[in-house]
């Protein structure tokens, strides 16, 4: 299964984080890393005072259930210390799992396509750089969703 992995940190050497996560996704069984986008920065979504976040988008092959790539991706910010203070607090690596194939996902533990992907430009813009015709599974095309938002405080890196 052909699945998109989110990956966003804005603490201890955030650029460091996304590679270190990447790395640890392809490491992990059943889970190979086949394409990675550019690095991205973004402000905070609150508005907050805390750092810019740096953001990427990758591409695994997977023999994992959608399921048990969350408990992966849930392991390695375990590993890389994530600190869980606030909702949208800062954080050292946060992993989503954005799609897994065109499969639609709803569970108390795990929604796909992921719930918040079309308000987030810092997640659809990396996407479109792995696959610019995407059609996501009940939102529609990619282009269109990216049509929607603005774009101008992302800065390719
Ligand atoms: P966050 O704080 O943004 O990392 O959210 C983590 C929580 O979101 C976990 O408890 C997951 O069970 C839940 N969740 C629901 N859908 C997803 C998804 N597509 N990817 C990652 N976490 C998800």
């Amino acid at each position: 299964m052909l699945a998109y992995i989110g990956l966003g940190s804005n603490l201890n050497q955030p650029k460091q984080q996304i590679k270190t996560a990447v790395l640890a996704l392809h490491n992990a069984k059943d889970i190979e890393v086949v394409n990675l986008s550019s690095l991205y920065q973004s402000k905070p979504i609150d508005g907050s005072k805390q750092p810019d976040y740096i953001n990427a988008v990758c591409q695994v092959n997977t023999h994992l259930t959608a399921l048990e790539l969350l408990y992966a991706c849930q392991d390695i910010e375990n590993k890389q210390h994530r600190v869980r203070e606030k909702k949208w607090g800062a954080r050292t690596i946060d992993l989503d799992i954005i799609l897994y194939g065109v499969q639609v996902v709803a569970s108390k533990q795990l929604i796909i396509p992921h719930p918040q992907m079309m308000n987030r430009a810092f997640v659809l813009v990396p996407l479109s750089e792995l696959e610019d015709d995407l059609k996501v599974p009940v939102l529609g095309p990619l282009q269109d969703l990216i049509d929607k938002l603005d774009t101008s405080e992302l800065i390719k890196l």
